[in-house]
């Protein structure tokens, strides 16, 4: 019994040397290795048998493998970037020039020599400060007051502020006061004796980054500087400077900032807010719950193993309000750089710092993000691809790829563009391109396969359009609009959804009723109420359609949009609604191949809408020859590319009557 009860304590005692030892190499920030001593002395005393140990211990293990200090070295080169950017990413010339411009942004700030002002009454301590500062390349100017200190910081800024404390009239302190009001940026060192070490401590308090005790090495000045030097930096070019992704799936979000990290040379973490229920997801469980966990934050920044990633935070338009506790502060603190820099995660409970990282947020629709959220983030956004697109990023991109990811590379099977084409068209009803991508994989681990069974067949295969069908099956999508009957009650319209754009059918009948409007195909309110205001304004203006005044009396409308288990909503439908009807009442068939979209006012009047490449898109991929578009979006069809118009015939409409004789055949 006494054998076991020794060892138990040999083994109890080797746990905590180690996890000591641990502490000691980690190399962890000063107060963060004071918690995890302290931690560590309570275990001492515990039994290691007890539930509290292991949770103290795995606590302690926590904090020794968190990148304290860790960060990669930034590669600022802006053509190298640019060269990555290119080779990976087809077109998006906009969204690349928009990253360039940050990183440029950012090169610039890190680059330009740091301006230092050195504040001290005793010439001989001015001159060696100046002297070994100026030896580091940096930009040194002097005061030997702090009444000249204030002058010189009226007429320019500085990065770093190096004041000794004790001066006549005008002290270090109130040199730290004025130059934080006016550059909140900037940081300030106060250099002390001795004797006054308690206003340096005033000064910290006061936001000084750091205090130098007198007689100082000159390596500690050095260092601290240089520390300062990168904090200001951290700062001020990652404020203000939260890149949002907005657009729909396959676009390129993901691998675009990707490709980010790999130009900076840093590493990579992606969290996905989209089910996220719970605000401990994001900032972790307070370590006295069982089973307590850190946040995904924290986790990420530990698995990427530096503390200075591109972080990217996807759909965070779908962070829902069903959200227990505050998303929108939690994930403002994230991404504020005011307070990330002491970020607390209820887990760790020491401050980590979070202004270094790179975060990169996406979403759908950028509109759906919370408001003080988008606030705080640069919007780029990423578009469907038009068909050439999507045939040219396949052939050489995705193929390549894919080729490459199903082990082929040894005798890659060749895809000609109609093969694309074909895929394109039959196989996929998309904005980006990743069932595109699905379908190419399947092709290649088809042919994969087949060469494993009939080992003596490895060659280079043509995949011709012919045998699409052979490897993905029969066709799944034809064009809704070309091989169907125009009909009398039916409108196609446009709609823009977070996957992108979509076509729709609008269908209107009539019955014998109680002048009832029915609503059917899981409309939103903002939907409802469009069908609402285009019958309203039909029964105001009946006479201008030729259609009897009363023909609401004894009858019931309904209007149906089918694929009723897509939730459908938006204003957008308005004129498109109003045409349907029209048609019905009016007896005139509408023609199928012309789509119409536009916001309808009660007098008949056609407003502008959202999503017009993205509609365009799936106006052209769904067979329709003529598109109708409100006069005020002429500017937003003007600016798009040639190509996303190609084929299309696009005509604008200020009001409902304009329309008509564009779609009714009377
Ligand atoms: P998202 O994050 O927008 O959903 P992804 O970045 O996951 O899209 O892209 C899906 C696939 O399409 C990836 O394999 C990506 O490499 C590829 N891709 C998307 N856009 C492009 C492009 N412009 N050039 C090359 N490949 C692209």
């Amino acid at each position: 019994m006494n054998i076991f009860k020794k060892s138990g304590e040999k083994l109890h005692l080797a746990t905590i040397e180690e996890s000591r030892q641990m502490i000691i190499s980690a190399k962890m920030p000063p107060y963060v290795e004071q918690i995890a001593s302290k931690e560590l002395e309570m275990l001492s005393k515990m039994s290691s048998a007890t539930a509290e140990f292991t949770i103290g211990l795995n606590y302690i293990d926590y904090l020794v493998s968190l990148p304290w200090n860790v960060k990669t070295k930034d590669n600022l080169d802006l053509s190298r970037a640019e060269s990555i950017l290119n080779e990976r990413h087809y077109g998006l010339a906009e969204v690349k020039e928009r990253i360039l411009e940050h990183l440029a942004v950012k090169i610039f700030v890190t680059n330009k020599k740091p301006r230092i002002l050195v504040v001290d009454d005793e010439e001989t301590a001015r001159k060696n400060l100046e002297h070994v500062l100026r030896k580091e390349n940096y930009t040194i100017v002097t005061a030997s007051s702090g009444v000249e200190a204030i002058k010189k910081l009226e007429i320019s800024d500085f990065d770093v502020v190096l004041t000794d404390l004790k001066m006549e009239k005008v002290n270090g302190i109130e040199v730290l006061k004025k130059t934080k009001i006016k550059y909140p940026n900037t940081q300030v060192i106060v250099i002390t004796a001795y004797a006054s070490v308690d206003s340096a401590v005033e000064a910290i308090k006061k936001d000084a980054f750091h205090y130098i005790a007198k007689p100082y090495r000159l390596d500690e000045v050095r260092n601290v500087v240089k520390q300062a030097i990168e904090k200001k930096l951290s700062n001020v070019s990652t404020k203000g400077s939260i890149l949002c992704f907005s657009g729909p799936p396959g676009t390129g979000k993901t691998s675009m900032g990707k490709s980010i990290a790999d130009a900076l040379g840093r590493k990579f973490a992606r969290i996905s807010m989209g089910g996220m229920k719970d605000e401990a997801e994001i900032r972790g469980h307070r370590r006295t719950y069982v089973g307590a966990m850190p946040g995904r934050i924290i986790e990420e920044i530990r698995r990427a193993g530096s503390a200075n990633p591109v972080l990217m935070m996807d759909e965070v338009d779908k962070i829902g309000h069903d959200f227990k506790g505050d998303p929108a502060s939690a994930l403002l603190e994230v991404l504020d750089p005011e307070q990330n820099q002491s970020f607390i995660d209820h887990y760790v409970d020491v401050p980590f710092d979070l202004s270094s990282v790179l975060f990169i947020v996406t979403a759908n629709i950028a509109d759906y993000i919370q408001e003080p959220l988008r606030d705080r983030t640069e919007v780029i956004e990423f578009s469907g691809y038009t068909e050439d697109e999507k045939k040219k990023i396949a052939l050489n991109h995705l193929v390549p790829k894919q080729t490459h990811e199903q082990g082929l590379s040894d005798c890659q099977p060749e895809f000609s563009a109609e093969t694309i084409s074909k895929i394109i068209q039959g196989y996929t009803r998309e904005a980006g391109i990743r069932n595109l991508e699905r379908n190419i994989a399947t092709v290649c681990r088809k042919i994969a396969t087949e060469f494993v069974h009939h080992k003596d067949t490895v060659r280079n295969i043509k995949v011709s359009p012919d045998m699409v069908e052979n490897y993905l099956g029969p066709r799944k999508y034809y064009s809704e609009v070309t091989n169907e009957k125009n009909q009398i009650g039916i409108a196609t319209g446009l709609v823009w959804t977070e996957v992108g754009g979509d076509i729709i059918f609008i269908e209107a009948a009539r019955m014998k009723g109680k002048r009832e409007l029915i609503l059917t195909g899981s409309l939103g309110n903002v939907m409802c109420e469009s069908a609402q205001a285009a019958l309203s304004y039909i029964r105001s203006n009946a006479s201008l359609f030729n259609i009897p005044e009363d023909f609401f009396e004894n009858h019931d409308i309904h209007i149906h949009v089918p694929a009723g288990a897509i939730p459908k909503d938006g204003p957008s439908a308005g004129a498109t609604i109003a045409i349907a009807l029209i048609s019905l009442l009016t007896g005139c068939p509408a023609r199928r191949d012309v789509a119409v979209s536009g916001e309808l006012t009660l007098s008949g009047r056609i407003l502008p809408i959202g999503g017009i490449k993205e509609k365009l898109l799936a106006a052209r991929q769904a067979g329709v020859k003529i598109v109708v578009l409100p006069f005020k979006n002429k500017v937003d069809v003007d600016n798009l590319h040639e190509d996303v118009k190609k084929e299309l015939e696009i005509r604008l409409a200020d009001t409902v009557e304009e329309i008509i004789n564009t779609v009714l055949i009377k």
